[in-house]
């Protein structure tokens, strides 16, 4: 005879879905609609134009990671006056590359310099040329594989340069649009970036000029309206659907909210 506490059925946890499984509120169209055209975006999006080199595009997205924009570019500018052409580059040793950037300003010299570096010597030693034109002739899956096969790439680098660099239709999370997706509660509250944007890529239209736009429209409004700390929910144009916006407009103790 079993005990009783074998015979007792234990309660099974409910799956949990995902991201391509967990479905989009009706709501969902009109509030990103709403979002681009808060931000100057009609339904058409944003009009993209490959880069030539996407290596470049890829060097510059590296050099962005935890940098600010005028550091990032100063550090890309003095990468190139020293290194005209990325053969140079290889031909250096990381410390040299990093001792360039460290000579513009900013942090993490030393990783981006091997990332870096290991790019280009994977590229010349697989592609024979350190380029990234190849990825044009890739479907997008193998060439997300590809780049986050790199050294310093992950999957946020990744998607960056498919939409940006390749006019790919590929969805990317920042910070602050992994709030914005928080705080309308569309996505479970430990869902982080990479779940996030792959959720995106099953509720956002296939279009590269339409993601690029909600990505432009979706960091802008997280720095200027929905901020960490003090979210203007009374001017925001999602508060209509917002499950957050009585939070902060009752209390408003934005820095207590758990799911940020
Ligand atoms: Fe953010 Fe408030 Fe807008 Fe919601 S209503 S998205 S919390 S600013």
């Amino acid at each position: 005879m079993k005990s009783s506490k074998t015979a007792r059925s234990s309660p099974t946890a409910p799956r949990r879905l995902t991201p391509a499984e967990l479905p989009a509120p009706d709501w969902w169209p009109a509030a990103a609609e709403a979002l681009l055209a808060a931000h100057g975006y009609g339904p058409q999006g944003l009009a993209l134009t490959p880069n030539p080199e996407p290596l470049d595009g890829l060097i510059r997205l590296i050099l962005a990671q935890q940098n600010t924009w005028a550091v990032a570019q100063r550090q890309w500018e003095a990468l190139k006056a020293a290194y005209p052409r990325w053969e140079a580059a290889l031909l250096a040793e990381p410390d040299e590359i990093a001792a360039v950037l460290k000579g513009a300003g900013g942090g993490l010299a030393q990783s981006k310099a091997k990332s870096i570096w290991g790019i280009l010597q994977r590229l010349a030693e697989e592609r024979g040329q350190p380029s990234l034109r190849f990825l044009r002739r890739l479907p997008p899956t193998e060439a997300r594989a590809f780049l986050q096969g790199l050294p310093g790439v992950g999957r946020r680098t990744a998607s960056l340069l498919l939409l940006f660099h390749l006019a790919q239709p590929a969805a990317a999370v920042d910070g602050n649009i992994e709030r914005l997706l928080h705080r309308l509660e569309v996505v479970p509250p430990g869902w982080k970036a990479d779940r996030q944007e792959e959720w995106l890529e099953g509720v956002l239209p296939a279009d590269a000029a339409y993601r690029a736009a909600f990505h432009r429209a979706g960091v802008r409004h997280g720095r200027e309206i929905c901020t960490r700390r003090d979210p203007a929910c009374p001017a925001c144009v999602l508060r209509t659907w917002c499950s957050s916006a009585q939070f902060f407009m009752g209390d408003g103790n934005a820095a207590a909210r758990p799911t940020d």
